[in-house]
């Protein structure tokens, strides 16, 4: 964790900052989130984060506190201030602090914080490849929205966790939606598969990437639904995210994706990639 929290005005020492009890995003979840990579000191992709960020909070109607670019500047300055080289940056924006009441109260400002930490590459399991679990995606129809209410994914990480595995994969009536916290692709004859950007998955800033840089080495995508009878079948599957990159899947419900190392497409996606790095 950084020394510093931002909050739209100003840098504040972590022990000084605070949250309202009746801030929305404490009592409703009512609030958005984006989570940036920072590699070398600068955040990765940014234009398609703030892209992003804004869309969520059009789509929940709460107000942008400053101009993306001002956002930007200040995340800019908590990087700095922090001295983080390598790892990630959190902010989040509430519809604000106001008596506790369902409907959108009209005198509350939204209200945002900031925080960075430093986090590695997960390099040994980039290498390797890692183990998931499926689970029913018992979500709303509105996972495009980057919103706070992340108890559905909460649990099922938790029980990948507990299994063993890193990510729970999630599908509603057996048609693979993505992780609880990344996207997920797989390779079946030199295609690569991955739900449509719809409001049943997040519009991963990894899955963007990934996807132009297949593009660019010319492996073809499919950006359609999978089944998990497809996913246990695939020749390759993978995980995206901001934080897992792309990681190869190489057991799913402690079955072996096809031989059990991760594959060609992977590994010329994730070398790729390293360079986008
Ligand atoms: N889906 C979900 C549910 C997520 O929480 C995340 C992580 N933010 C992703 C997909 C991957 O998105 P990104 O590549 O932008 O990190």
């Amino acid at each position: 964790m950084g020394k510093y929290v931002w909050n739209g005005e100003r840098l504040l020492n972590r022990a000084e900052a605070s949250v309202d009890v009746e801030d929305r995003g404490h009592t409703f979840g009512d609030g958005i989130y984006e989570v940036f990579r920072v590699y070398g000191g600068k955040t990765f992709e940014p234009e398609l984060h703030w892209a992003r960020f804004e869309r969520s909070a059009r789509e929940l109607r709460i107000e942008l506190p400053l101009p993306i670019a001002e956002l930007e500047r200040g995340v800019e300055e908590l990087i700095e201030a922090d001295g983080l080289a390598e790892g990630i940056v959190y902010l989040q924006l509430t519809r604000g602090a106001a008596p506790r009441a369902h409907p959108f109260p009209a005198e509350a400002r939204p209200a945002l914080t900031a925080f960075a930490k430093p986090l590695e590459r997960p390099l040994s399991a980039l290498e390797s490849g890692t183990s998931v679990i499926t689970r029913p995606d018992i979500r709303w129809l509105r996972c495009d929205i980057k919103s706070l209410n992340l108890l559905p994914n909460v649990l099922a990480k938790q029980e990948a966790s507990e299994a063993g595995a890193s990510e729970a994969v999630l599908h509603r009536d057996g048609v693979v939606t993505e992780g609880s916290s990344s996207n997920i692709a797989i390779a079946k004859d030199g295609v690569v598969r991955t739900h449509p950007a719809n409001n049943l998955i997040l519009h991963g800033v990894t899955r963007a990437v990934a996807l132009r840089l297949a593009a660019e080495l010319d492996i073809r995508v499919n950006e359609e639904p999978f089944t998990l009878d497809e996913l246990y079948a695939a020749d390759e599957a993978f995980l995206l995210g901001t934080t897992v990159e792309v990681m190869p899947i190489v057991r799913v419900d402690g079955r072996t994706v096809a031989n059990g190392v991760p594959g060609p497409i992977a590994r010329k996606l994730q070398a790729a990639f390293a360079k986008r790095i």
